[in-house]
């Protein structure tokens, strides 16, 4: 896969620097039961790299600390992490709010069946994604069968309360487009999911969240294997660059999710954002650092690593793992 990192360092992106910090992104690892197209951590079926449950028990006593009120759980699909539920569990005993960012399709996975109870019976609330509400579009980015999966997985979570006013469980959705593109404007898209959803399949959400794909790992490598069946194997990538950096929005600088999480990788270092931990882009200031030699550590106005994949934050209405900024 082609290594699109050295293209990225050189940077004008502005300095910015870390607030209070609010929330713990730990990546369990990089096991996936799919192997998406878009996907900037480059999971797959054949991954091996978990986070074990010793590294786990140090992310609690960092969020601890910290006085972090948030775990944010993500992969690969965290819930292939055969220590998720002992974490799950010792989050909530510890009195954090958790997020799963959870690929649908495994909640209706042949040995996964436990999940979406055990999510609902420990109110974790669900980030889905679901890149489009089209069949074609889904199985095209993530693969054949992949939207029905989705659908199903996604009804298995209304009917244990996940999205219905009232029940405390709260189901989000993620949208992100097909190619090297901007999404459409947040509010709008979410309606039209809504209607679709509901009118097509009875399914019910509470928000939609847009994100941009960002230029590293599987899609990075994407756009330089279009650009070669141009006969210019930088064109496609370079004009993706330039779009996020032509659409920047001053205002969206304030809110981009590294001012208050820092996410941790499968082994226990710690990066300013996901997207830098795919670049093993480290804290500024050097070389990588691990949670158990950070827990006393102010983070507040603490450096943040910038580069040219950051536009992808602050690009038209924004991005981040809660969706638009503006
Ligand atoms: S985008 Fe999500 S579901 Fe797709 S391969 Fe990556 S981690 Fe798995
Ligand atoms: S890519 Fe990461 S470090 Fe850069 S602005 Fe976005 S969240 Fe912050």
């Amino acid at each position: 896969m082609y290594n699109v990192k050295p293209l990225l360092l050189d940077s004008q992106f502005p300095q910015i620097y870390r607030g209070r910090l609010t929330t713990l992104q730990m990546n369990l690892g990089y096991l996936c039961n799919l192997s998406c197209t878009h996907c900037h951590v480059n999971a797959g079926p054949k991954r091996t790299e978990l986070m074990s449950r010793a590294t786990m028990e140090i992310a609690l006593q960092f969020a601890k600390q910290q006085h972090i009120s948030q775990l944010d759980v993500t992969g690969g699909s965290p819930e292939m992490n055969p220590e998720f539920r002992w974490l799950i569990k010792a989050a909530k005993a510890q009195g954090l709010q958790v997020i799963d960012r959870c690929n649908p399709t495994i909640l209706v996975e042949s040995g996964y069946e436990w999940a979406a109870e055990f999510l609902a019976e420990h109110q974790v609330a669900v980030i889905a994604s679901l890149p489009c509400y089209l069949e074609s579009n889904v199985d095209a980015q993530r693969g054949k069968g992949v939207f029905a999966a989705s659908i199903k997985a996604l009804q298995k979570l209304n009917d244990l309360g996940y999205g219905k006013t009232d029940s405390g469980l709260v189901l989000n959705l993620v949208f992100n487009p097909q190619g090297a593109s901007l999404p459409p404007p947040q509010q709008q898209l979410e309606v039209d999911y809504r209607q679709y959803l509901h009118d097509q399949f009875d399914i019910q959400f509470n928000q939609l969240f847009a994100l941009v794909n960002m230029p590293i790992q599987r899609f990075g490598a994407v756009l330089f294997a279009n650009g070669k069946q141009q006969d210019n194997p930088r064109a496609v990538f370079d004009g993706y660059l330039q779009l996020l950096k032509d659409t920047y929005q001053a205002q969206n600088l304030d809110k981009v999710m590294c001012k208050s999480l820092v996410s941790v990788d499968w082994q226990g270092f710690v990066y300013d954002c996901d997207f830098n931990q795919m670049l093993a882009l480290p804290l500024a200031g050097g070389t990588p650092k691990h949670l158990r030699d950070l827990l006393d550590v102010n983070f507040a106005a603490t450096k943040i690593s910038v580069a040219e994949h950051c536009f992808g934050c602050t690009a038209g209405q924004g991005s981040s793992c809660a969706g638009a900024l503006t």
